[in-house]
């Protein structure tokens, strides 16, 4: 199995460290060919309209859009969630995500770039240790369709909001576990989601 990470913007290089120490042949991704070559995706953190117009001008769009909603296993963390999700508050003017998951997610939901911060989760199917969560000018769910799993939630000004969803094949987590050495939100990915992914698929 070969594992692609969307090269336009954003954290590439960490999310190839960790599925490398998954033990999973990964690369960067940024032309038609790689995305053609690839059984999975992980669309990284950094800036949602970034990624999409970068999308738009490497000609990738509608492809990834494609491979997305033709079952793919596709993880996206931070903008990557933003990316997954059909339905977007606070977004920009004219903002495009791929989408594929029964979402509305609201951007920047925690605040603003110094209002990042860590924590350690609860992740269904992850148990323990706890996972320790990097929220960088992260999005929170704000609601879920039918078909999504909410694996993990973040308590905020008394409110519970879903940090990480799965429907199908798609895995989404407002955090960043690239960043912290730990690797089982890939291992979830790549065990769970890729290789189980046809029994998963609604
Ligand atoms: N706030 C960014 C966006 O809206 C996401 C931040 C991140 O990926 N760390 O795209």
């Amino acid at each position: 199995m070969k594992i692609g990470v969307l090269s336009l913007q954003g954290d590439v290089r960490e999310h190839i460290n960790s599925l490398h120490d998954c033990g999973v042949d990964a690369l960067a991704v940024n032309t038609a060919e790689q995305l053609e070559s690839i059984d999975a995706l992980v669309i990284p953190g950094g800036e949602s309209t970034t990624i999409a117009k970068l999308a738009r001008s490497f000609g990738l769009f509608d492809r990834i859009q494609k491979r997305i909603h033709s079952g793919m296993p596709t993880y996206g963390s931070c903008a990557g969630m933003i990316l997954l999700a059909n339905n977007i508050q606070g977004a920009a003017k004219d903002q495009e995500t791929f989408g594929g998951m029964d979402l509305v997610v609201m951007r920047n939901a925690f605040g603003r770039q110094v209002d990042s911060f860590e924590v350690d989760l609860t992740f269904k199917g992850i148990t323990d240790p706890p996972l320790r969560a990097i929220f960088i000018r992260a999005p929170w769910v704000e609601s879920v369709g039918d078909g999504v799993e909410v694996l993990a939630t973040v308590e905020f000004d008394g409110q519970l909001h879903p940090v990480a969803v799965r429907q199908g094949n798609l895995l989404a987590t407002s955090f960043h576990p690239e960043l912290t050495g730990d690797n089982r939100v890939h291992k979830f990915f790549v065990e769970n989601v890729c290789r189980n992914n046809a029994a998963h698929v609604e």
